[in-house]
């Protein structure tokens, strides 16, 4: 008796054994419609077996097989497998999430518009130049184009502005030109419609495959269908990208590789680099993992040899240099309404020169917390453990933690002072302070309450890349991936709270953030100016990023991690859960920890409340576990995942992380 494997998306890791219908033979990697209970389901069919399991008077036969799309590769059906084991999901979960909607679901494919007839392989493959490489970019796209018949990783260490685009591009016109695809993976909010115009500008003729979660579905599946069908040339994607079947991959580039949006947050949790360096293994070609600023594990790869290290030591266009990195110390520096006089003099500086200025505060929001200095009361939601922020613009209190939000209140709810503070400062008072300083200036706040779309966000860094604005203020947003030529001076206002963070990373993360926001300067012939407000102008880090020196940053962290038995040197995974009361919370994962024994080389911690232990009403805490031996701790983890189910409470929400990068 012939059954059908199928992997369905319900929330158990097993396969679901159907009948073969011999009028309808399907093959693995067919995309099924089956009975399951009393609903129909898309599954994927991930083997043919001999014999089932199920009473043969109990197995279904497949309703019928999906013929509207290519079937699923080997390679990528190899990809899911790898994926939903190492990071111990449901295989039928794991396959369901790489899947657009539509093709989860037993409705029929959108029809799309015409198009088109789709380019041979190998045609499309125009290349149009924008500049000539200089002789550091021209050595790096030599040495990875010599490497195109096999796997292997290479890092593009390139400082900000040094072009490490122009040298993906130049690999991938290579790569077209054999009649391969190449797949281009951005943070979230690297793809900007200005990064897929360079692309398209210069492959004029090559179909481009855009994909990321915000497209509608429509849209989404025909460019998943482009590049499942080897038609796209380019696919250009956040980290979902990666899970796309693309039958002529022959390289793979993860632009920002440190960037923490590569790393899924739900269901699977994913890092979609190393998704990414497990692909370009299965497809047997190079991966170029490029950055300024390299995540400690991937330097750490290429310290040990796994991967080979380019350097692109200056910036591209001629004459350009590095920006000035200084701190301003704000011990001897009095600083006005949060801004200490040599930023102030500066700025004024730019704008008698018609230069522009960034002004950077990791925090939105008009100020942190609202207080009562009478009694010591401070706004905080009533569902997490967290001040409200104070929204000065619409009159709200906000919390950022769960969204939800209040009228400001006109006086003290504990002693009914109606003097009430608003502490600290957020992108909205600095905003208010900048333009009460310099009134004829323009101003323009770039953060997630004044864009909230992609467009607008894109329209907005147009503007000012006009030179529409003489400062701007912003957060995060404004760090990564955007060229003002006429910007010569960054401020960093509030650097001192991730210095004092309890989070290992968080050095390495202010590094990579100071380098991307500071490098936002000075890219053309006027050079740059970086000044940071801190009360520890000595700390080692800023040194390091005075002399742009990532290198040296580098080692002395790894130094610090090995000694403390911190990730890269060991591996790890998170048990995390929630529910309302933390006692529960804490019985489940103590019992979580004796439910196996630790085998030998894997250490399991004793769990502890999350820093923001009540989010959205939810009390949490989680609990680590450790190995040095990568084998050794995803053993533990595949026996433990399977025993933890039954010892969960029904109210207990509760995953695994494995490679966790967030502890809040
Ligand atoms: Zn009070
Ligand atoms: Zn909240």
């Amino acid at each position: 008796m012939r059954v059908l494997r199928t992997a369905l998306d319900v929330p158990v890791a097993k396969l679901f054994d159907y009948l073969i219908d011999d009028a309808a033979p399907a093959a693995p990697g067919d995309r099924v419609v089956v009975p399951f209970g009393a609903r129909q389901r898309v599954g994927v069919v991930v083997e043919i077996g001999d014999g089932s399991a199920v009473a043969a008077a109990r197995l279904k036969p497949v309703a019928r097989v999906l013929d509207d799309a290519p079937r699923l590769p080997a390679d990528w059906l190899e990809q899911m497998r790898f994926l939903a084991a190492y990071y111990q999901r449901p295989l039928g979960e794991t396959v369901a999430g790489a899947l657009p909607p539509r093709l989860r679901s037993v409705k029929p494919l959108p029809r799309r518009r015409e198009q088109a007839a789709a380019p041979g392989r190998g045609a499309g493959a125009r290349f149009v130049a924008s500049h000539q490489p200089n002789s550091a970019q021209a050595t790096a796209i030599e040495r990875i184009g010599a490497a195109l018949e096999g796997f292997q990783a290479f890092l593009l260490h390139g400082v900000t502005g040094s072009g490490k685009t122009e040298v993906y591009l130049r690999l991938i016109a290579r790569v077209l030109a054999r009649g391969g695809q190449a797949l281009v993976l951005v943070p979230e909010i690297g793809l900007t419609p200005q990064l897929e115009a360079r692309f398209r500008h210069a492959f004029p003729d090559a179909r481009i495959a855009v994909l990321h979660s915000a497209l509608e579905d429509a849209a989404r599946t025909h460019a998943w269908l482009d590049a499942a069908r080897g038609e796209a040339q380019i696919v250009l994607g956040t980290r979902l990208a990666v899970l796309t079947p693309l039958p002529h991959l022959a390289l793979v580039v993860v632009d920002e590789e440190h960037d923490a949006s590569f790393k899924q947050q739900e269901g699977l949790r994913y890092s979609g680099r190393d998704a990414a360096v497990q692909r370009a293994k299965l497809a047997d070609c190079p991966i170029v993992l490029g950055t300024a600023t390299p995540s400690l594990e991937t330097w750490f790869n290429c310290s040990a040899g796994r991967y080979a290290c380019l350097t692109l030591a200056e910036r591209a266009v001629p004459g350009a240099r590095l920006p000035v990195v200084r701190t301003v110390d704000l011990r001897t520096e009095s600083a006005e309404h949060g801004l200490a006089k040599p930023v102030t003099e500066a700025i004024r500086a730019r704008l008698a020169r018609g230069e522009q200025s960034l002004v950077f505060i990791n925090r939105r929001g008009y100020a942190p917390v609202l207080a009562c200095e009478a009694c010591g009361w401070a706004a905080g939601c009533a569902r997490c453990t967290s001040h409200l922020v104070l929204h000065a613009a619409d009159r709200k209190l906000r919390c950022h933690h769960c969204g939800a939000e209040q009228p400001i209140p006109g006086a003290c709810p504990t002693c009914g002072n109606v003097d009430l503070r608003a502490l600290g400062r957020g992108t909205q008072r600095v905003e208010e302070t900048l333009a009460a300083l310099f009134p004829a200036a323009r101003i323009v706040r770039i953060d997630r309450d004044s864009t909230r779309r992609r467009a607008e966000l894109a329209r907005k860094l147009e503007g000012v890349g006009r030179g529409e604005a003489d400062i701007l203020v912003g957060t995060q947003l404004l760090a990564k991936g955007h060229d003002f030529p006429d910007l010569t001076l960054v401020c960093v206002l509030n650097a001192d709270s991730a210095l004092l963070s309890t989070d290992f990373r968080s050095a390495e993360r202010l590094f990579a953030t100071l380098a991307q926001v500071g490098g936002r300067s000075g890219r053309r012939e006027q050079p740059g100016e970086v000044l940071v407000q801190t009360r520890y102008p000595g700390h080692p880090m800023f040194e390091a990023l005075a002399r742009h020196d990532y290198a040296g940053f580098a080692e002395s962290q790894l130094a610090e991690r090995r000694s403390a038995g911190f990730p890269p040197y060991v591996h790890e995974a998170a048990l995390r859960a929630e529910a309302k009361k933390l006692d529960s919370v804490m019985a489940f994962l103590r019992a979580a920890a004796r439910l196996l024994p630790a085998p030998a080389g894997v250490r399991i911690y004793d769990p502890v409340p999350h820093v923001i232990t009540r989010r959205a009403g939810l009390e949490r805490a989680q609990l680590l576990v450790q190995s040095a031996s990568r084998p050794a701790l995803q053993d533990f983890l595949r026996q433990w995942s399977a025993a933890l189910p039954a010892s969960a409470p029904k109210t207990m929400r509760w995953h695994l992380d494995v490679d966790p990068i967030e502890f809040d």
